[in-house]
């Protein structure tokens, strides 16, 4: 089965935008698929085909207990026929997303935040014939590949921003917006993550420009603000489009306050992608 990935690039009305004189446009990628979603389908994409041609059995990875990915390897791992294990960092517990990954059979192990930093060992000490390692997130370069044709070529844009985790997604968005000449913007979602540039370095085998901010994590990894969860409540209010707080929440608010910080020029056309990850919305406190 192949997913679609040719979701729609819709144009993003907003007074702020308007006032501005900037056209915003989003990439719906949130449409991929409801659980295997947005990003985590085109970082998956490859790393699957890749399973299935060494004929491995069971896909093996690592997330925190509100992963996207996990939630889209266990979907994944069911309509391709692998067995799926995976290591959860911290104490046990159970939410919403850990019980759809249960739901498609995935087999779920907690250990503590010092093992977890030991991807290898995990990985190693549990190993049954037939095992496929995943990086946690899904992150390396099978993933960087399906991430290169993200931008719609059917339009032409100055800007291409992106959230940013472990930059994998990125990485591909910046190797596409380059040959395309237009500029990559990552708005990093972790606090002090300053190695991130070099992660990023490391996945482009070639130099590229980018630019990355990291004055928008709203306190940190997950963490949000008052503020943060009225962005998100004022921009579905005006668009219709749901944000989820960990991503692109933050990355569309930073879009918003570099528009009126007068970071873009009058005409500037910026695509903003929207990297799915909608069920974390469902941690919402009441
Ligand atoms: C995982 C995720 C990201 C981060 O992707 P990276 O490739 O790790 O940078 C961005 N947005 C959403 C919605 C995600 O679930």
């Amino acid at each position: 089965m192949q997913l679609n990935t040719n979701t729609a690039v819709q144009e993003v009305e907003h007074p702020i935008a308007t006032k501005h004189h900037i056209r915003l446009w989003m990439k719906r990628d949130d449409l991929i698929h409801p659980f295997i979603s947005g990003n985590k389908w085109r970082k998956l994409q490859f790393v699957i085909e890749d399973a299935i041609s060494v004929k491995a059995k069971r896909l093996v990875s690592f997330g925190g207990a509100y992963s996207n990915h996990l939630v889209a390897l266990a979907c994944a791992g069911a309509i391709f026929k692998f067995k799926t294990k995976a290591f959860v960092r911290g104490e046990q517990v159970s939410n919403p997303m850990l019980q759809l990954c249960k739901t498609w059979g995935m087999e779920l192990e907690f250990v503590s935040r010092t093992a977890y930093l030991n991807k290898q060992l995990l990985f190693t000490q549990s190993k049954l014939p037939g095992d496929y390692f995943i990086d946690e997130g899904g992150k390396g370069l099978l993933a960087v590949k399906g991430c290169v044709n993200i931008i719609p070529t059917t339009q032409t844009f100055t800007h291409a921003v992106c959230a940013v985790g472990t930059g994998t997604t990125f990485a591909g968005v910046v190797k596409q917006a380059n040959e395309l000449g237009i500029e990559p913007m990552g708005i990093v979602v972790l606090k002090g993550a300053e190695e991130i540039k070099q992660d990023i370095v490391a996945l482009l085998n070639e130099p590229n420009k980018f630019k990355l901010f990291h004055q928008f994590h709203e306190g940190g990894y997950a963490k949000t603000t008052n503020a943060l969860w009225q962005f998100i409540d004022d921009f579905a209010a005006h668009t219709g489009i749901l944000l989820d707080q960990v991503y692109t929440g933050k990355m569309m608010k930073a879009v918003f306050s570099l528009i009126e910080s007068g970071y873009f020029k009058q005409g500037s056309s910026i695509l903003t992608i929207h990297t799915g990850g909608l069920l974390g919305t469902l941690t919402r406190p009441l």
